[in-house]
């Protein structure tokens, strides 16, 4: 391998270390990093006659990325002696940089994460860029893990407990200037200034010896007291708990290791932190987090095609059909990149409720401190709104999203082909309707395509591309790249009822109502979900989606695939006496108090009592397997019908789209940890409830081979 390091000595005896990986968009620490800055080290130690020393990367607006992830993926098969072996090596090698003859000054110029921000703990100095992209942080917990080369213990004693906490617990990365504020950084400064200030400092160091006095305060405990160690602890959990629900173990060990290294001198308080790396290193929840980081990482790069010499075409005006629940959050998510939308609907007051929607979610993000007012003002004057569909003439992409209801669209854009552009792309929203049989309808079959967002669109991630018999690759690319041009994560799909979410997201729903119907109640079926990990309960679920685009979806499903899906008539009934949930101000529950909280409603029970097929006791356990498996049989079925590439796109797809909990690693991992043999086990009781609980061929393969899904 190549160095990644340069050693070169500026005037004035100061040594400049620069970390250039060739060929690599970032700098990572692997092994062999690690080995070459070793010997480095040992260099530099026996330096006495160097005035001081300059940590920087070559790469501008990237200084140091983290631990390369590949290593780390490969560790999780390795023992915990060999884990243990492999922590020390960075343990060792940042103390030794602690304590080097000379003052250290570490310049962060760009990205600067996890093993890159610890390596600039071990140095006496850090001085930031001021630039928005200098992002400092310490995202272990974001892969289940928490900083083990001296992240836990170092960064409380140079910037106090509680900031260090919030930095370790949260994995949310500070900006340069946040990092001068938190006393983590010297200063902030434009980043062509970061060689001459960190020269600059250097010199004052050793002229007032402070390099010295801070080594020797920062090896020292913290000197907290018990009360305020106590306080500080149950604050920190009581939170994260809160958040997590104990689902994701990293932010608390991360905690208890902060906390009883806290009062211990630096040499023994590393210790316990890799003590406390051992417990979450390799776990479960680790592997599986770190899996979605590549599936993460693998989508950021398909351009959806298999023939990569296709160049997705320029978008540079877009409109949206519809300004309801969908097509608001969609054309607000084009104008708050600053792309030009044109938001379209019916009438006038349509269009208001539209507007009051897409500013809502501008405004939601000001109050959380994401968005600024300026950002408001920019969405706004990116879009437009109109009640004259001739006004999409100059449209690259239209995007439907009106009415789930097929002759509806489909005379839509029998209007539009006199209007769009010629060469224009047309895109669905549809959740369940056929992307091949609408394409007939279409101006240019070739270039209609599904473009299904998740709700709300501001929040979930997830965009379906499906891919219709005739749509052409260009068209795919295109509204791949213009799909994370909007900051969503694409996966194209084949078309079938239901695509890939609601295929394999409505047998779910469908037997939640079902469980309800037999005698579970709405909070005992949400709270296995809940516990379960997903963020919302199914029935609560309902009432967010609408019960009107539920039960049309569910009737297209029913279609579809009647050998299994069921359909309750309790949605019709409701749908049918204007219950469709919290956007009418009742469904399951009602929304009539000021906040719009979900409330238990009495008007609900007689169409309850009217649908009931029995009334008995159901168990968590029971409402749990009847919730999950039908849903895992289904996405089996998607494997056996190639609707998706691999695995990792259903996982992938259920994550981002529904909020599948990503501790699980995605529907498919749960059942390779559950096993193909006790997943049979587990549906034997509830065979005779019909096809829907079934084993699939895929399934009775995998528990006959012995193999899981991913191998
Ligand atoms: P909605 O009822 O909130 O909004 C639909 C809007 O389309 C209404 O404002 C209506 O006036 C307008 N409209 C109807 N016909 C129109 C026409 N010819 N021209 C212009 N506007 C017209 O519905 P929604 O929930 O936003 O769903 C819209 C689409 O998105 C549907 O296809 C639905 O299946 C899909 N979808 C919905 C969700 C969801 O969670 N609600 C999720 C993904 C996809």
């Amino acid at each position: 391998m190549a160095n990644v390091f340069e050693l070169t000595e500026l005037d004035g005896k100061i040594a400049l270390l620069t970390f250039d990986a060739p060929g690599k968009k970032v700098n990572t620490f692997g092994q062999p990093v690690l080995a070459e800055l070793t010997e480095i080290v040992t260099q530099l130690e026996a330096r006495e006659d160097l005035q001081g020393l300059l940590l920087k990367s070559g790469k501008p607006g990237q200084f140091i990325a983290g631990a390369d992830l590949t290593e780390l993926g490969a560790l999780m098969h390795a023992t915990p002696e060999q884990l243990g072996e492999s922590m020390k090596v960075g343990h060792a090698l940042f103390s030794r940089i602690s304590k080097l003859p000379f003052p250290t000054v570490a310049l962060i110029d760009g990205n600067c994460m996890g093993g890159g921000t610890e390596i600039t703990l071990s140095m006496d100095y850090r001085i930031a860029a001021d630039t928005p992209k200098t992002k400092i942080g310490l995202p272990e917990v974001n892969v289940g893990i928490i900083p083990g080369w001296g992240g836990t213990q170092r960064l409380p004693r140079l910037i106090g407990l509680n900031p260090a906490l919030d930095m370790i617990c949260s994995g949310n990365p500070i900006t340069g200037k946040r990092a001068a504020e938190l006393g983590f950084a010297f200063d902030a400064v434009p980043p062509e200034h970061l060689i001459d200030e960190g020269r600059r400092l250097i010199a004052y160091a050793r002229e007032s010896d402070d390099w010295r006095k801070r080594r020797a305060e920062l090896a020292l405990p913290l000197g907290l007291s018990e009360d305020q160690l106590h306080f500080s602890q149950a604050t920190a959990e009581g939170y994260i708990m809160g958040k997590t629900k104990g689902q994701y173990p990293a932010p608390i060990v991360a905690i208890r290791a902060i906390m009883k290294g806290a009062n211990l001198p630096l040499d023994e308080a590393l210790k316990v932190e890799q003590e406390a790396s051992l417990e979450v290193v390799g776990s479960e929840i680790s592997t599986n987090l770190i899996a979605i980081f590549f599936m993460n990482t693998r989508l950021a790069r398909d351009p959806g095609v298999a023939d990569t010499s296709i160049v997705p075409r320029d978008v540079n005006r877009v409109a949206v059909f519809g300004s309801g629940l969908m097509g608001a959050g969609i054309a607000t998510s084009h104008a708050r990149v600053g792309i030009r939308s044109l938001m379209l609907d019916v009438d006038d007051d349509r269009i208001a409720d539209g507007m009051k929607r897409a500013r809502k979610v501008v405004e939601g993000r000001i109050k959380i401190g994401r968005a600024t007012y300026d950002d408001l003002a920019n969405m706004l004057s990116c879009l437009d709104t109109s009640t004259d569909k001739s006004h999409v003439d100059d449209c690259d992409v239209v995007v439907e999203a009106i009415t789930e209801r097929e002759e509806v669209k489909t005379a839509l854009y029998k209007e539009l082909a006199g209007l769009m552009r010629d060469d224009a792309i047309l895109a669905s929203n549809t959740s369940t309707i056929s992307i091949t049989r609408m394409g007939k309808s279409a101006p240019h079959p070739e270039r209609f395509v599904g473009m299904h967002f998740f709700f709300p669109v501001d929040r979930m991630q997830l965009v379906e591309v499906i891919r219709g018999d005739d749509t052409s690759d260009e068209t795919i690319a295109t509204i791949v790249a213009l799909s994370k041009r909007i900051k969503k994560t694409p996966i194209v799909v084949g078309d079938c009822p239901g695509f890939l979410v609601n295929r394999v997201l409505l047998p779910y729903m469908n037997e939640a109502l079902q469980l309800l119907l037999e005698g579970a109640s709405m909070d005992a079926i949400d709270k296995a979900a809940l516990k379960f990990g997903m963020p919302m309960g199914p029935i609560a679920l309902q009432d967010v989606v609408g019960l009107d685009t539920s039960y049309y979806a569910g009737m297209t499903m029913v279609n579809a695939y009647s050998d299994r899906a069921i359909l309750t008539p309790l949605l019709k009934d409701l749908v049918e006496a204007g219950r469709m949930g919290k956007k009418s101000g009742s469904g399951f529950r009602k929304y009539t108090g000021k906040k719009g909280k979900p409330e238990p409603d009495t008007e609900f029970t007689p169409f309850l009592e009217k649908n009931r097929v029995d009334n008995r006791e159901i168990s968590q356990e029971e409402i749990t397997q009847r919730l999950f498996l039908p849903m895992f049989l289904e996405s089996t079925r998607v494997l056996e019908e190639n609707i998706v590439r691999e695995p990792g796109d259903v996982d992938m797809g259920l994550i981002l789209g529904i909020g599948f909990p990503a501790f699980r690693g995605g529907i498919l991992r749960w059942a390779d940890s559950v096993g193909a043999d006790q997943i049979l086990k587990d549906l034997e009781p509830y065979t005779q409830l019909g096809k829907r609980f079934e084993p699939t061929d895929m399934l009775k393969q995998l528990a006959t081979s012995g193999k899981k899904i991913y191998e």
